[in-house]
């Protein structure tokens, strides 16, 4: 067999194949299926949408319509009931570990497809091919790891990229509802895994992408990044991409907008800032209404202890004039006396004038 397992050797040879297969899984998932299929937020060339859909059926075997309606009903009533796959309503590990579990019980829900998966892809293909034979294509891929790698290293490398699929999907679902930060205050868990959307092409950022799901780039901060988006302007080069919407306003422009409950910590802060004013202006008036009082009362003090005083004052006067008013008497009845005495001595008449009575 000409060329078999020419790519065995090195060993980092197969682990840079699988990153790369991968790597290319990852964009055909949130390029087309998530951010075309699911939210339209861009339209692809026929061309590059076929390429997408195939590469998926090799490598994923999901189906397009499935994929779409259990991610629109996760859009619809994100982390409460209904959810098909939320770590808020089945438990973290439950989604991070068993995610595909919760997916594939979602995807045997007639119902849910019926409703949720409209506008999907329905040519020749998908019916009699991709929809159908939904696997074919993965286990097609076996011989080909087994031609390209031997059959050891070969069944490793399809065996990760069998299981590729499943762990990026647990990882969104799980960490993304659960563990990271959030530029905007939706109704759902959804967190930003970190800001350098690259591993998983731009999915790290999914509170953005909650935010506004339409969106075909999930970049919200200047600081943070966006692969997917990066390859999404790449085929707009090449004619090979039509971005329906790409949110343009900053992020908090954007929640201003939109997100009231944002808008809320603001108004929350200006509205305790008020709170603290008024109580302020209250402290302030209570404590200038209490040193008014002292001041009022202070002075009370100072005129009764003047008033005290003056009536001291006027209590001394009293006594000083009825002093005086006493010694004018006596020295006024001692010059009567002697005024008796001078007239007995020159033997005039013993009467006194008028008014000079003695004790008068
Ligand atoms: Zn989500
Ligand atoms: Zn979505």
């Amino acid at each position: 067999m000409a060329g078999y397992a020419v790519l065995a050797y090195p060993w980092w040879v197969s682990l840079f194949f699988l990153l790369v297969a991968g790597h290319l899984t990852n964009i055909c998932v949130t390029l087309y299926l998530h951010r075309s299929a699911t939210h339209g937020g861009v339209r692809f060339h026929p061309v590059a949408d076929h390429a997408m859909r195939f590469w998926l059926w090799l490598t994923t075997g999901m189906v397009t319509r499935e994929w779409v309606a259990v991610h629109r009903k996760h859009h619809a009533f994100s982390d409460r009931e209904g959810d098909p796959h939320s770590p808020a309503v089945e438990g973290f590990w439950h989604i991070v570990l068993g995610g595909v579990f919760f997916y594939q019980r979602a995807v045997r829900d007639r119902e849910l497809l019926e409703k949720y998966g409209k506008g999907c892809p329905d040519d020749w293909v998908e019916r009699n091919v991709y929809s159908r034979h939904s696997f074919a294509g993965i286990l097609g891929v076996v011989p080909v790891c087994i031609y390209l790698f031997g059959v050891g290293l070969g069944l490793l490398v399809w065996t990760g990229l069998a299981i590729w699929m499943p762990i990026l999907g647990n990882v969104i679902n799980g960490i993304g509802h659960s563990l990271g930060y959030r530029n905007f205050d939706t109704k759902d868990e959804s967190r930003n895994i970190y800001p350098f959307g690259f591993w998983i092409v731009g999915e790290e950022l999914h509170n953005n992408h909650h935010a506004d799901p339409r969106s075909a780039t999930f970049r919200a901060q200047r600081w943070e990044f966006d692969i997917g988006w990066i390859y999404i302007r790449l085929l707009e080069l090449l004619r090979l991409a039509e971005v329906v919407y790409a949110r343009t306003l900053t992020a908090s422009e954007f929640a201003a907008r939109y997100y009231r409950d944002n808008l809320a910590g603001p108004l929350a802060e200006r509205l305790d800032r008020a709170a603290a004013g008024v109580e302020g202006a209250r402290a302030q008036a209570a404590a200038g209404l209490e040193r008014a009082r002292d001041g009022a009362r202070a002075q009370l003090q100072q005129v009764r202890r003047g008033l005290d005083h003056a009536r001291a004052g006027a209590r001394t006067e009293l006594e000083q004039a009825r002093a005086r008013l006493d010694q004018a008497r006596d020295r006024a009845s001692m010059v009567l006396d002697r005024a008796k005495v001078s007239v007995e001595q020159a033997g005039g008449p013993t009467r006194l004038p008028e008014g000079l009575e003695a004790g008068g």
